[in-house]
Parts: structure tokens; sequence; C-alpha cells
């Protein structure tokens, strides 16, 4: 198994492809098999497309974080090029997918060289997957950099364990999130906390990645720690921003987390 070991611990070469206004998917080199790529979250084939014909790459494999259209859109017409396995969630509204994967399991792709852990992260939808190797997050859209994905069917004690789940993560985890929301997530991040040092430097990153049209992503956990709000809701500063917002104290961290989850949506 020293080959197999040796897989991976390689860094995971991975591209962005940009589709609609501001979805990323993602696609993973194959460690075993140069040349074929497998795809996270294709919400539209046409970016897909476009880049594996520009690099001359194969489709091995798709896998799916969640439901939503901007995320699985894509397959039926990518699959049209040649039958690949479809990995996703327990979820009857993903009929495209050829195989189910669920929380605490174990994805292997042993061809391909690459195994993701499968994270069940309800919140933003119910059924919503993380899949997590090879130093690699891919969570759609539950956490995004400097922000987390809206609670469309869960709750802020889901949502908010969810979180805690990838917070715990090594903090050198490469964080691969389904849209490019980072700009705006740290206006809200910094509203929350206006002195958060890391923040502001982060800021300035952000905004010269984007003048320059380049991803801010993948992030690392361990950025996100210092400067994600919704990571940071046993934080005294964020739990004060969260009282004051609710105009009552607010102690608990789910707690914390519903009101500036609330507080985002209303955020401009
Ligand atoms: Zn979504």
């Amino acid at each position: 198994m020293s080959n197999q070991s040796t897989l991976q611990a390689a860094p995971l070469g991975v591209r962005p492809v940009r589709a609609f206004a501001d979805n990323y998917i993602w696609l993973i080199e194959a460690p075993g098999q140069p040349g074929s790529v497998v795809a996270v979250d294709p919400g539209e084939a046409g970016p897909v497309e476009t880049e594996l014909d520009r690099s001359g790459s194969r489709l091995a494999a798709i896998l799916l974080t969640h439901h939503h259209p901007d995320h699985i859109g894509g397959v039926l017409r990518l699959l049209q090029r040649g039958r690949v396995p479809v990995i996703g969630p327990d979820d009857d509204r993903i009929a495209v997918r050829t195989r189910t994967v669920r929380d605490r399991e174990r994805c292997e792709l042993p061809e391909l060289g690459l195994a993701f852990d499968i994270l069940g992260v309800p919140g933003h939808t119910l059924s919503h997957i993380a899949f997590w190797g090879h130093g690699a997050l891919f969570c759609g859209d539950t956490l995004f950099s400097a922000g987390c994905g809206r609670m469309f069917e869960g709750t802020p004690v889901q949502m908010h364990a969810s979180l805690s789940r990838l917070k715990s993560l090594p903090p050198d985890t490469a964080v691969y999130c389904g849209h490019e929301y980072t700009a705006a997530n740290l206006k809200f991040a910094l509203a929350v906390e206006p002195e958060n040092r890391d923040a502001l430097d982060y800021q300035t990153r952000v905004r010269a990645l984007r003048e320059a049209d380049a991803p801010t992503l993948p992030s690392l956990i361990g950025l996100e720690r210092r400067v994600n709000p919704f990571l940071r809701c046993d934080v005294p500063v964020v739990r004060a921003a969260a009282s004051a917002r609710a105009g009552h104290p607010v102690e608990e961290a789910a707690e914390v987390f519903g009101v500036i989850r609330a507080w985002k949506d209303q955020f401009r």
C-alpha cells in the first residue's frame, strides 16, 4: 500500500471552471490516472466541456454536494460524452446519481487514486454533503470563504453543527466552495467584527485578487477560523454583536449563529 499512501500525501491538483455568474465547478486531477479529472458540482456542462477540450482531459467521475440546479444541471449533458459514476447524497431530487454516499462513509475511487470521507452537513439543504480528502474539502454551499450558505431547509442548530464539524478539520485543509462570494462576505464579517485584523488583512488580499479577476479560492480552514463570523459564534466579540443585533443577550453558539445568519440575509 506504499503507492497508495504516496498518492494520499501528494497535494491535489484542482482547477476552477467558472459557471453562471459566480459558481465554481472544481476539476480534480486524478492522481492515479493522469489526464483524467473528476468534476465537482457541474451546474453547467458548457464551461466544463470547453475546459476538457482545451486541456485534453477525460472526465472520469462526478461528485455532487447537493441537489440545487446550479450544482447538478450540467450532469446529463456531460454524461453524453461517456458514462461515468455520478456520486451524490441520498436525495430523490438528484435523479442523475448512480452511487449514493452517506455521512461518515468513505467514497473510494481506487482506479483514480482518490478517496474522500463524506461529511453530512445539513443546513443549506437537508441532504447536503461535503467531500473531504487529500487535504481538500469540497463543501458546496455550506461553507463559503468568510461566510456560509443560506439556510433553505435546515435549522440554525443543524447548520451550526455542520459548520462546527468543518471548522474542526485540520487548519491546512484547502476549502473549495461553490461560489465566489468572498468579497461580499467579508463586508458582512467586518460589520460583525470591525476590529478583526485578520479579516481586514484578508480583505486587502481579496480586493487585489478580484481586481485581477482571480479566484479567492481555495481558502484554508485555519484562515476561516480567524475571519469567518459563522465559525466564530463562540468568540465574545461575535456574541456581543449578535446580542446587540437581537436586542437581548444571546449566549448559546447556535443561537448566535441564528442571529447573525438572519442578519446576513438582510445585509446589503
Ligand atoms: Zn445551493
